[in-house]
This record gives structure tokens, C-alpha cells and sequence, in this order.
């Protein structure tokens, strides 16, 4: 495939291969991005921010939902175009690409929301015969940086506020999987935006990232990724607006009320989806000791249910990680967790890129497995006493994306709602949940700001005042 620069598709000498990580095989190249391709990028971004703000409110709308509809009529092929590049089974893609048509449609409505208010301002001596108001104004180029686990619905995240809010915007997807955001290039510009308001640069973050991430032209950043590169980002930018959507280790916990079954079904799918690439996948389990026993061996029985293997076999559970590298790190992290104390319950095994789904006990605190986003599919389980030690664990790391508790009782599901330390918590189903529509993001090392298509368009829009001096 081509990349969109300067209002053309264009190509480059150096291409980047494109490999499905299942079986090494070949599905495409695409152009790697050069210095004056970032140049041109930033000037024809700049260029475009007019053209982006006359954008009517109806037109903005419209190419989003015509979009939308684009992505719907096609879904089967945006769902193997997913499932190829990344780690997605297909069932799990053709998710991924319905939540994309949801999201750009959300945009598309949000678009025609996004509204100012009058000002009192004669509310204060001073302010007399003054009327005014305040609107929502485009904040101008915004540059979206998206990671590899969900490389088209992530992307749809950024672009449809940003284009509602009637933003010139340069995106970089992953090097990985840049094919499914260049498909959704392809459909906005189908569906009728004007193509010099959208540059997708295909290349490589480290290349590309530092000179996009601090030009003064650029005036927002909407990142998600990992934490280490949005704190070398965030060093980076200067004075600009951010928003960081970065990783976790998400903790759930599992009260001795809970309906046990529905706990484990939720849980076991919310640690290995995505082959656990997911920065809401579960991590640790803090289960209350009457249940504990019960609770672990439900679990390894639906674990060792999974069938691994090829994406795009209807059967598959769970694919590869993204890359053997990957998958050869998250066996490293499980080696070093036996070693200090812990016990495999199930999985632990690795072919290539594909790590058996892993279920550990006995856990030491010392692991980096315990205390790192493991972004695999691995997830630890602990016994607890009572709920202030459950909080107490649950709270006990420098992340804060999402929690999860499983429990019947009223009492305790407010307690554990109002105790737990994160940007959202859900209520038995397990941290995996998210609706497109809600706000999304973390506390501590988990992000800044949110996301989710009306609070972004917040972020990606500043109020203007207008005031006027009626006279004396
Ligand atoms: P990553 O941080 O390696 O890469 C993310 C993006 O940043 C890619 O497009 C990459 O090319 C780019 N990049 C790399 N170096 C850069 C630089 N110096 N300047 C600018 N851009 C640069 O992350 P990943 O491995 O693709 O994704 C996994 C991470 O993303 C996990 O930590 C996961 O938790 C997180 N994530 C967070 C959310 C969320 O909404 N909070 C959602 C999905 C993934």
C-alpha cells in the first residue's frame, strides 16, 4: 500500500514488510518515511487547518457516518485485514472492526453536539452591557500516534474526534500494522475528506516520532502506547496539549459472593484476549480464600479449554503474540517468576510466537510478572483475606487504567468502587470491558486525559470566548 502525504498516495524506495506473526508469511509493504516526509507532512498539515475548519458541522458528520458506513459494507475484509497484520483471531477482529463502525458513527453524531454556552457577563461589577459566549474551536494539527493490539479501532478513536472537531491531523500507526489504518485512510477519503486534512505517515516511531512530536506546529498529541515511550514522548513535546492513553496491569477482584462461574468465563476471556495484547486484559486476581480453591480450578479447566493456532481459522481461541521477540520476553518474565516462588497452573509453553495461555499462583511480589504490564497471555492468581487487603494489593501498583469486582453484595461493590484507585471500574466484568462511547483512560502511569469519541472531542477542541461592548 501507498501512504497519504500532501493530498497524494506515495511510495518510497524503502518499504517495510508487512508479516502476518502466525507464520512469518508476507501480506504487504508499505512505504518507510523519511525525514522531509515528516517535513512536508507538518507543512501540508498546517496548510490544511483551514480547510479543515470550514468544514461545516454537516459535512463533518456526514463523512464520518458515510465512513462508518464504508467500514460496515466492507467488514469482513477490514476483519482479515486485522487478523492478518496483528494477533487477532478473526471472531476477535470482526469485533475489533464493528466497534470501528460504532465509534465512527459516535463521531459522526458527536460532531453535531459539540457546543458552547452563553456568559453571564455582567454576573460581576465590571462586566455590565457586555454579551458573549464561548464555542468549541478546532485546536488545530493534531498528531495521533496509535499502537499495534487493536490497529484499526484505536485509529478510528483518534480520527473521528479529530476530524468532528474540524482538525487537520497526522497519524502514524504502528510499524507493525499500519495496513488497517491505511484502509481507513482510504475510506475517509472516500467518503469525502478533503485530502490534504489527513496525512498517514507508514514508518518507524523512533525515526519519525521525535521531530513530529516536537514541532511547534503540531498543537495536541493524542498518544496510546507504552508507558516508556509516552514519558519519552511527553519529554519531548514542548508546549503542547497531550493526551497519553498508555498501559496497565489490571487487577480484579473476586469476592467469596460472587457468582464464580460468571467470574471465571469473564475473566479467562479478559486475560487472553488478543493473546492478552490488551491494555485492559487482566492481569492479577485477588480472590477471597473461602472461593480461592474453587476459583483456580474453574479456571485452569477453561484455560486449558483454548485452542491456539492459526488466526483465521474459525476454531481459534487465541493467536500468536505480535512477534516471536515478544512472546520469547513474556516466557522470560514466567521463568523468572518460578524461579522467585511461583507455580505454573497451566500453559507456560511457547512455539514461536505462540505462548500456551498461562495461568500462575504463588506469586511473588518481587516478579517483574507481578509488578509490570505483562501484555501477554498471563495472568496471576493470589487468595486474600478481606477487602481492605484486596484494595490494598489491587492499589499497590503505579497503574490505573481499569478494575474489576465480582460480588453479589451491594455493600462491598460500592466499597470496592469507591476504594479502587483507576480510571473505571466494572462491576462483575472483568477489566476487559469498554464501551466506545464512555470515557477511557487512566490514572498514575496509566494516562493522562481520556478518551472515548465525545471526550475526546473535548480534548481535541478549545473554547473561544466572544465578548461583546454593547456601549454605554
Ligand atoms: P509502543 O509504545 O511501542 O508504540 C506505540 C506507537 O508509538 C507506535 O506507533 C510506535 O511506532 C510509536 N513510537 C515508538 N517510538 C516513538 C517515538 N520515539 N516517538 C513517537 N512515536 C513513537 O506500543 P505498542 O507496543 O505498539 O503497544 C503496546 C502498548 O500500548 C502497551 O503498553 C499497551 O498497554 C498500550 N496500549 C494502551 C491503550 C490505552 O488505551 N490505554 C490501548 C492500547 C494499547
Amino acid at each position: 500500500m501507498k501512504m497519504l502525504l500532501a493530498g497524494q498516495w506515495v511510495d518510497r524506495d524503502t518499504r517495510i514488510e508487512v508479516r502476518d506473526p502466525f507464520d512469518g508469511s508476507l501480506i504487504d509493504t508499505v512505504p518507510a518515511a523519511t525525514g522531509d516526509d515528516v517535513e512536508t507532512a507538518l507543512a501540508a498539515a498546517e496548510a490544511a487547518r483551514e480547510t479543515a475548519r470550514k468544514l461545516s458541522t454537516h459535512e463533518r458528520s456526514q463523512i464520518l457516518t458515510r465512513t462508518a458506513a464504508i467500514v460496515h459494507d466492507s467488514l469482513e475484509e477490514y476483519a482479515r485485514t486485522i487478523a492478518r497484520e496483528g494477533s487477532k483471531t478473526i471472531t476477535e477482529a470482526r469485533k475489533e472492526a464493528r466497534r470501528a463502525v460504532n465509534t465512527l458513527t459516535l463521531a459522526g453524531e458527536e460532531a453535531k453536539r459539540l457546543q458552547g454556552e452563553t456568559i453571564p457577563f455582567d454576573s460581576f461589577p465590571g462586566g455590565e452591557r457586555r454579551r458573549g459566549y464561548f464555542e468549541r474551536a478546532p485546536i488545530g494539527v493534531v498528531l495521533a500516534i496509535t499502537p499495534f493490539n487493536d490497529p484499526l479501532n484505536l485509529v478510528a478513536h483518534k480520527l473521528g474526534p479529530a476530524i468532528a472537531g474540524g482538525n487537520s491531523v497526522i497519524l502514524k500507526p504502528a510499524t507493525v500494522t499500519p495496513l488497517s489504518a491505511l484502509k481507513l485512510t482510504e475510506a475517509l477519503l472516500e467518503a469525502g475528506l478533503p485530502p490534504d486534512v489527513l496525512q498517514t505517515l507508514s514508518g518507524h516511531g523512533p525515526v519519525l516520532g521525535d521531530v513530529l512530536v516536537g514541532d511547534p506546529r503540531v498543537r495536541m498529541i493524542s498518544f496510546t502506547g507504552g508507558v516508556e515511550t509516552g514519558r519519552h514522548i511527553a519529554h519531548q513535546a514542548g508546549l503542547k496539549k497531550i493526551s497519553m492513553e498508555l498501559g496497565s496491569n489490571s487487577p480484579v477482584i473476586v469476592w467469596k459472593d460472587a457468582d464464580l462461574e460468571a467470574a471465571i468465563s469473564s475473566c479467562v476471556s479478559g486475560a487472553f484476549w488478543a493473546a492478552g495484547q490488551n491494555c485492559i486484559g487482566v492481569q492479577r486476581i485477588y480472590v477471597h480464600r473461602d472461593v480461592y480453591e474453587q476459583l483456580r480450578d474453574g479456571f485452569i479447566e477453561r484455560t486449558r479449554q483454548y485452542r491456539i493456532g492459526d488466526k483465521l481459522d474459525e476454531a481459534t481461541d487465541m493467536g500468536p503474540m505480535i512477534t516471536e521477540g515478544e512472546a520469547e520476553r513474556v516466557e522470560r518474565w514466567i521463568r523468572e517468576a518460578v524461579e522467585l516462588g511461583a507455580t505454573v497452573l497451566t500453559g507456560g509453553n511457547r512455539t514461536g510466537a505462540l505462548l500456551e495461555p498461562t495461568v500462575l499462583a504463588d506469586v511473588p511480589e518481587t516478579a517483574t510478572i507481578h509488578h509490570d504490564e505483562v501484555f501477554g497471555p498471563v495472568v496471576n492468581l493470589y487468595p486474600v483475606d478481606d477487602l481492605d487487603e484486596a484494595l490494598a494489593k489491587a492499589n499497590s501498583l503505579d497503574f490505573g487504567l481499569h478494575a474489576a469486582a465480582f460480588t453479589r453484595d451491594v455493600d462491598t461493590a460500592f466499597r470496592l468502587a469507591d476504594g479502587l484507585q483507576c480510571g473505571g471500574v466494572m462491576i462483575n466484568d472483568s477489566t476487559d470491558y469498554r464501551l466506545d462511547s464512555m470515557p477511557f483512560g487512566g490514572i498514575k502511569s496509566s494516562g493522562l486525559g481520556r478518551e472515548g469519541t465525545r471526550f475526546s472531542l473535548q480534548e481535541m477542541t478549545e473554547p473561544k470566548v466572544v465578548c461583546w461592548h454593547l456601549g454605554d
